[in-house]
């Protein structure tokens, strides 16, 4: 049994750098500053799934080189999350069918909206094809074998999913984990977490509150994602930190 989830992008929604700051973290050379939009792959005996699909999903999946996806899970519907799902085409063209879907079905009527014509009763041609799976929270799902546990997460007052795998679970964009879903990660042997900076913020965890969490769900090792160019330099605030928590970088495979 092999499975491995790699943090494809690691950046809250305009990535670090921004475009235009000139600030110490935005021009660093320093690869682990580097940020693209949160994403990540999770493996398990060759089943490839996509968490997210962001404006940075081609630059990912070429660096990673992924020449094969079975699914896309979604976890929300804001921007830096679905923005690039017209990058499955090569997937449609080379597999030779649409891609299986899994999201809220709230997520669905915002992904019609931006993506009309995908949802077309007659698309052209060359646009993305796509398979809808709704799917709702702690109702288990299975994807070519791989169990799956969608997890309620609060992102400010927006209700999001998080998924629980086997020996990882993955909460990005949280700003309150509610019981239920504490209780289904608690010692999780994997976690990634996100954590944008260090100020509070209304729909995110900063750096405290979310240290603060991994207390109580009380993980093997914790990752950390979402971050903001506030957050600081890599090689500042890595030592700040507990030692089973790591700030993700992007490309960092985890095997779990
Ligand atoms: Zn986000
Ligand atoms: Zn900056
Ligand atoms: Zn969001």
């Amino acid at each position: 049994m092999s499975r491995q989830l790699m943090l494809l992008g690691t950046g809250t929604s305009q990535g670090v750098p921004i475009i235009g700051c000139d600030c110490e973290i935005c021009v660093s050379t320093d690869p682990a500053d580097k940020r693209l939009r949160t994403s990540a792959l999770y493996s398990e005996n060759g089943v490839n799934i996509l968490i997210d699909v962001g404006p940075d999903t081609r630059q990912q999946l070429l660096r990673a080189g992924i020449s094969h996806l079975d699914a896309i899970i979604l976890t929300h519907e804001h921007n830096d999350h679905i923005i690039g799902l017209d990058e499955i085409r090569p997937f449609n063209h080379r597999q030779k069918k649409a891609m299986p879907i899994y999201a809220l079905k709230r997520v669905f009527d915002e992904l019609s909206k931006r993506f009309n014509y995908v949802f077309d009763p007659e698309p052209y041609p060359g646009a993305p094809k796509i398979e809808v799976h709704e799917i709702k929270p702690y109702e288990r799902f299975e994807i070519k074998g791989v169990s799956i546990m969608p997890l309620l997460i609060m992102h400010g007052d927006l209700p999001i999913l998080g998924f629980r795998f086997e020996n990882i679970s993955y909460i990005t964009d949280a700003k309150i984990i509610p019981t239920k879903s504490l209780e289904l990660v608690k010692n999780t042997p994997h976690l990634v977490l996100n954590a944008l900076h260090h100020v509070p913020h209304n729909m995110h965890l900063n750096l405290i509150e979310a240290l603060d969490l991994v207390k109580v769900i009380n993980p093997g090792k914790t990752y950390l994602t979402h971050m903001s160019h506030k957050m600081g330099l890599s090689k500042v605030i890595q030592p700040q930190l507990p030692d089973d928590v790591e700030l993700g970088r992007d490309g960092l495979l985890i095997i779990c």
